[in-house]
């Protein structure tokens, strides 16, 4: 449509399969997904999906387009959706299309869950989740902010004042990596380290000291996946001298997106591949980083290759600073026993084997995104919340399937 000059059509026909186009076209790992997949790809060069999504919607935008609520019926039914990160701003976006009325509660002061508290301002602008913002409001939906539910506001509210729940809570536990010297000083956890230069870059810090600044150190960042490359691209963006991401894996084995490694070494960020940290060293301050080679098994049932230690093969990195960034857990909430909403030993909320399409184990409530599959990408945040959507709309007995996509 877009190669036919149809710009709005476009626009129009790329909601229906996504609530966060703009977003997606901006942050997917478009190379191992879409564009991974084009056909195009062997030789010649994909079709440049992820450019051409967010062309269309910040160009339809722009032209004062907005997305064609014209057919709703509205309904009185209700639906409390418990974050606002992607999977429940798609949730509230199709629950919005099919009648219902969807009052979002966070307990942040700006929505967007990590595309806001997570990704950095130079990969993800942070106006361009606000528009989303404004054009939800648009749609009906409410967010009801600096809210935390389950202290600030018990569970049995939503479950008392709304016919649904959505749960869109995400995954925080950090993982750890076992070894001495985690908890030494200028040891720090990835998310608090990127948020704190989120609320540096948007003015939202509330004292300077909470600002954690990389200025002329050395950095190791430890880890291989988008969260890691979001660290070291942010360290060399705070003018730290010299930034080094290990990982215990090869670089063709690493999680993260090749664009993202692309661009960090283009900014100078040093990589050492199958690096297993074992220690990190320091009289209460971090002084280096102690690591050993690897290398990788034969690939288990999975296609995942074990990194192996090889003897006597240890270095001693020197640093200033450790970030970890080893990905996150689910962190199943304390009430979720009260309210017979079950989890599986890893912590993910158990949705979808019941009647309806991510309903957990009360009825009433549905689940999706990171605290249900565990911690992944936008992408499959927003396709889980709209499908979790979809489940309440047939639960609740309202909508006409056609408008629940
Ligand atoms: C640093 C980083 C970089 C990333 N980069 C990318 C990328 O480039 N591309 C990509 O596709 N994916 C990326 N991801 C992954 C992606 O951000 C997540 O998979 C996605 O945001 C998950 O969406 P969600 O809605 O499930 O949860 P979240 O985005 O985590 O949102 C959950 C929301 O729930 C709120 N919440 C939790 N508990 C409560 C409560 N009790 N009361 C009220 N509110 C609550 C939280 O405050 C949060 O706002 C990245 C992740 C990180 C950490």
């Amino acid at each position: 449509m877009i190669a036919e000059g149809n710009l709005l059509e476009a626009a129009e026909l790329s909601h229906r399969t996504n609530s966060l186009p703009e977003i997606c076209g901006r942050i997917c790992p478009h190379d191992r997904l879409c564009e991974g997949a084009c056909t195009l790809n062997d030789g010649f060069g994909a079709v440049t999906i992820g450019a051409v999504e967010k062309y269309i919607t910040d160009e339809a935008l722009s032209l004062g387009w907005r997305p064609d609520l014209s057919h709703v019926e509205q309904t009185d039914k209700r639906v409390a959706l418990v974050g606002a990160g992607p999977a429940s701003l798609a949730c509230a976006d199709v629950l919005t299309r099919n009648g219902a009325t969807a009052d979002v509660y966070d307990r942040y002061h700006e929505v967007g869950g990590l595309l806001t508290f997570g990704i950095p301002p130079f990969k993800l602008e942070k106006d361009i989740v606000k528009r989303r913002r404004k054009l939800l409001e648009e749609q009906g939906v409410k967010f009801i902010l600096n809210t935390e539910v389950g202290t600030d506001l018990k569970f049995d509210y939503l479950l008392d004042n709304y016919d649904a729940v959505f749960l869109g809570m995400g995954a925080y536990t950090y993982m750890k990596g076992g070894f001495p010297g985690e908890g030494i000083g200028e040891v720090y956890d990835a998310l608090p380290y990127l948020i704190s230069n989120i609320n540096r870059v948007m003015n939202w810090e509330k004292h300077p000291e909470e600002f954690i600044d990389m200025k002329g150190k050395q950095v190791v960042v430890l880890g291989g996946g988008d969260t890691a490359m979001d660290c070291v691209r942010t360290a060399v963006r705070q003018q730290a001298s010299k930034v080094t991401c290990c990982y215990r894996r090869d670089e063709e084995n690493m999680p993260g997106s090749r664009r993202e490694v692309f661009n960090a070494k283009e900014e100078g960020v040093r990589f050492l591949w199958n690096r297993q940290p074992v220690e990190i060293v320091g009289n209460g301050i971090v002084t280096g980083v102690k690591v050993v080679q690897t290398e990788l098994s034969d690939p288990d049932n999975r296609g995942r290759r074990t990194p192996q230690p090889i003897a006597d093969s240890e270095q001693l990195i020197p640093a200033d600073s450790v970030i970890i960034a080893f990905g996150f857990r689910p962190s199943p909430s304390t009430w979720f026993d009260d309210f017979s909403i079950e989890f599986d030993e890893g912590g993910h909320v158990i949705a979808g084997q019941n009647e309806h399409q991510y309903q957990t184990t009360n009825p009433k409530v549905f689940a999706g995104g990171d605290m249900v599959r565990g911690s992944d990408l936008v992408v499959t945040a927003v396709w889980e919340g709209r499908m979790a959507a979809q489940g309440i709309v047939e639960y609740l007995g309202i909508g006409k399937s056609t408008h629940a996509m």
